[in-house]
């Protein structure tokens, strides 16, 4: 089943065309990473997947749903299609339990006491059952992006999307929060993933995409578009960060 169709998809900010003619088909359970230079629009992309973005002109579909639509629910989409960012965005003056079940409780009307049980479960599953008392200053960068994972599980969502996780990381808390997303693929969440570690296209994605300049360059499965990329484009940037 296909779980976003983008057709078509143009942004601008102002006379910045950032992102143009995007289509692409992303089937349910599908792990797409998505890579590409600096600037070249990755972010945009996804923020267009959840209307974080209001979009140029083009669609984009949501389980056969128009997101792009006026009449579409926005905050529906989003409890939908979770989002997680380089900087964790957790509130600060709230602890980590208190972060993971305001979501729900706010949204979509969950119980305290429900919000918190499945918030305990999803703490487990980030492997951080220690800490739901915890505030975010606390934590350490990695013990913070994993929080902020369980945080937008705690909706439910049925896509999750990725802008550079582990970017921010020390390079010792990279792997933590990669795990935790590995074992996420292996359930069969929907994810699209921003990245620059390759290690981790390679090993998870079931398609790595190439954007440059806001267009989709090339698109294959992971060992194909790493080993063997076609276009010279790919071939250049490839050269630079493998
Ligand atoms: P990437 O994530 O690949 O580094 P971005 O999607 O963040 O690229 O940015 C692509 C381009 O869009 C850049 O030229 C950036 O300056 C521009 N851009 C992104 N967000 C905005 C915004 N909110 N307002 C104006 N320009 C933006
Ligand atoms: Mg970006």
């Amino acid at each position: 089943m296909t779980m976003i169709q983008v057709r078509n998809l143009m942004k601008s900010f102002g006379e910045n065309h950032v992102l143009k003619d995007i289509s692409i088909d992303i089937a349910e359970k599908e792990v797409v990473c998505i890579i590409g230079a600096s600037g070249s629009g990755k972010s945009t992309f996804l923020r267009c997947l959840n209307r974080l973005e209001d979009i140029t002109s083009g669609h984009v579909l949501i389980e056969n749903v128009d997101i792009t639509s006026k009449k579409t629910n926005i905050n529906k989409v989003r409890q939908e299609v979770g989002m997680v960012f380089q900087h964790f965005n957790l509130f600060p003056h709230k602890s980590v339990i208190e972060n993971i079940i305001l979501g729900p409780m706010k949204a979509r009307g969950v119980p305290k006491i429900e919000a918190e049980q499945q918030a305990r479960e999803l703490l487990g599953k980030v492997g951080l059952s220690e800490k739901e008392k915890a505030y975010p200053a606390s934590l350490s960068g990695g013990q913070k992006q994993r929080v902020a994972i369980a945080r937008s599980l705690a909706m439910n969502p049925k896509i999750m999307l990725f802008d550079e996780p582990t970017s921010a990381l020390d390079p010792e808390m990279v792997g933590e929060v990669l795990q935790v997303m590995k074992q996420l693929a292996k359930e069969g969440m929907t994810m699209v993933v921003v990245t620059h570690e390759m290690g981790f296209a390679k090993e998870v994605a079931d398609r790595v995409i190439y954007i440059d300049e806001g267009l989709i360059v090339e698109e294959n499965e992971p060992l194909q578009l790493f080993n063997n990329p076609q276009n010279e484009r790919t071939k250049a940037f490839l050269s630079k960060v493998l």
